[in-house]
C-alpha cells in the first residue's frame, strides 16, 4: 500500500508516463535476485560460491560484474491468516516478508491467548499477512521483554537464506548490496594511488567497494554526519577487514569545501539521503511531493561542496536509490548550469536505461527501473571537472 500524494504521482508520471501503475506494483515486490558483493581482497567469487553451495545455499555468479553473486529469491508463498495473530511494525514486517524470523522489538500487539509453541500469523500494520510461524514466547512476554526471538518463521511470503548468520558473512567475505549500488562504484572507477572521497558514506557499502576495487591502495576518505550510522560503518569495515584503508570523519558534508578546503581529490562520490522511492520491497510507504522537494534542496548542496574539493580532471559521481527527476536529472542539470567547469561523461551499462532528460545531457545518465531491470530503482550520473 503506497500512499503518495497527487503531486508525487504526477512527478512519477513525468518519468514513467502510463507505466506508473506497473512501477508501483513492482515496488511492492522484491526483485528475483538477492545480490551479494564478494570481498575480493579476501576470497574469489568461485570459492565463496562453493562454500555457500556446500551449506545448501543456491547461489550464482552475475553475468557481468565479477564481484557480484546472487541468490534467487523464493516465493511468493501463500500465507494463511490464523486465529492467533501478531501485529508488527514496518521494519519487522518487511524483514519477515523476506524470510527473517520475528524479534520481540518489532511486535506492536498480539492475540492475548498466544502461548509458546502456538502456530501464529505475523501481520503488518496495514493488515497484510507477511509470514506464518511458531511462537517462541507468550504474547505477554513479547510485549514485556522487548527483546529476543519471538516467532520462528516457517513460511514467509518470500525467502532468502539468513545470510547474516552464515560464517561467510561473519568472516567478511560478502557484503549484501544491490546490483545498481555496485555499478555506482564501478562508474566511479577508483584507481590505486588516487585520493577517493565518499561524502555520504555510512554504512559504507560504496566505501568498502572502493577499497576492494583499489585493493586497499587508494587513499580513501569517508564522510558522514550520523554518529549511529558511522558506528555501523566501522563495524562493517571491520568485518570486511578494511578499517586500515579508510579514514572516517564525522562531518556535515555540505561544508567540505570549508572544513577540508585544502583537499584536491581524484574522485568523489555523492550518494546523498533521498526519498528512497526505488527501494524494494515496500509493504507500505507514505510520502508527499514536498518530501521530494525538501530532499532535492538538500542534495544539491552536497554536489556543490564536493565539486570544490575535486581536482581538475577529477571525476564526480552522483547516485541515488530514488526515481523522481527532481532528485536526479534535475539536480545534476541545475548543478551543471551553475558550474561551468563540469561536463557529463556517458556511462555504458547494457542492463540499464538512459536518464529522462530531453536536454543535451540526457544520454549521460543511467537509470535502473524496477519493472524493467528487475532491480531497485536507481540513478547514476558521472561528471568530469574540466577546468
Ligand atoms: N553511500 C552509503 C549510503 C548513504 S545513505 C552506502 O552505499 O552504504 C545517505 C547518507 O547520508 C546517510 O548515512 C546519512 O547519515 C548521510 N547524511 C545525511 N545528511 C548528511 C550531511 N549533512 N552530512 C554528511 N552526511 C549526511
Amino acid at each position: 500500500m503506497l500512499l503518495y500524494d497527487n503531486d508525487l504521482l504526477k512527478a512519477l508520471a513525468r518519468v514513467y508516463s502510463s507505466d506508473v501503475g506497473t512501477l508501483l506494483k513492482s515496488l511492492a515486490l522484491p526483485g528475483s535476485r538477492y545480490y551479494l558483493r564478494v570481498n575480493m581482497m579476501k576470497i574469489s567469487p568461485s570459492v565463496v560460491i562453493d562454500r555457500l553451495r556446500s551449506r545448501g545455499v543456491e547461489v550464482f555468479r552475475d553475468e557481468e560484474l565479477e564481484e557480484a553473486i546472487y541468490i534467487p529469491v523464493k516465493g511468493p508463498n501463500n500465507v494463511v491468516l490464523r486465529d492467533k495473530i501478531i501485529i508488527v511494525d514496518k521494519y519487522a514486517a518487511e524483514s519477515v516478508y523476506m524470510g527473517s524470523h520475528l524479534y520481540a522489538p518489532g511486535v506492536i500487539r498480539c492475540s492475548e491467548n498466544i502461548k509458546r509453541g502456538d502456530e501464529v500469523t505475523v501481520v503488518a500494520e496495514n493488515g497484510i499477512a507477511v509470514g506464518e510461524g511458531i511462537a517462541v514466547m507468550d504474547c505477554l512476554e513479547m510485549i514485556r521483554k522487548r527483546k529476543g526471538l519471538a516467532v520462528e518463521i516457517s513460511l514467509p511470503i518470500y525467502s532468502v537464506p539468513p545470510i547474516r548468520s552464515l560464517p561467510e558473512y561473519l568472516e567478511g567475505l560478502v557484503y549484501p548490496q544491490s546490483l545498481p549500488a555496485m555499478y555506482a562504484t564501478r562508474v566511479l572507477d577508483p584507481k590505486p594511488g588516487e585520493l577517493v572521497i565518499d561524502t555520504c558514506a555510512a554504512p559504507g557499502g560504496k566505501t568498502g567497494h572502493i577499497v576492494e576495487l583499489t585493493k586497499g591502495r587508494a587513499q580513501v576518505l569517508a564522510f558522514d554526519h550520523s554518529e549511529k550510522r558511522l558506528k555501523s560503518m566501522v563495524e562493517e569495515l571491520e568485518r570486511l577487514g578494511h578499517t586500515s584503508f579508510v579514514e572516517i570523519w564525522k562531518v556535515d558534508s555540505r561544508y567540505l569545501h570549508i572544513d577540508f578546503s585544502w583537499v584536491k581529490a581524484d574522485r568523489v562520490i555523492v550518494d546523498p539521503p533521498c526519498t528512497a522511492l526505488g527501494v524494494r520491497p515496500k509493504l507500505f510507504d507514505r510520502k508527499t511531493y514536498s518530501d521530494v522537494l525538501n530532499a532535492a534542496a538538500y542534495q544539491i548542496q552536497f554536489l556543490r561542496s564536493a565539486s570544490k574539493i575535486l581536482k581538475k580532471g577529477g571525476v564526480l559521481v552522483y547516485s541515488t536509490c530514488t526515481v523522481t527527476a527532481e532528485e536526479n536529472e534535475d539536480i545534476v542539470e541545475k548543478f551543471l548550469e551553475e558550474e561551468r567547469c563540469f561536463e557529463t561523461e556517458p556511462i555504458k551499462i547494457s542492463r540499464s536505461s538512459r536518464g529522462i532528460s530531453s536536454s543535451r545531457y540526457g544520454y549521460a545518465y543511467v537509470r535502473f527501473h524496477p519493472h524493467i531491470h528487475d532491480t531497485p530503482g536507481y540513478f547514476i550520473a558521472k561528471l568530469v571537472k574540466i577546468c
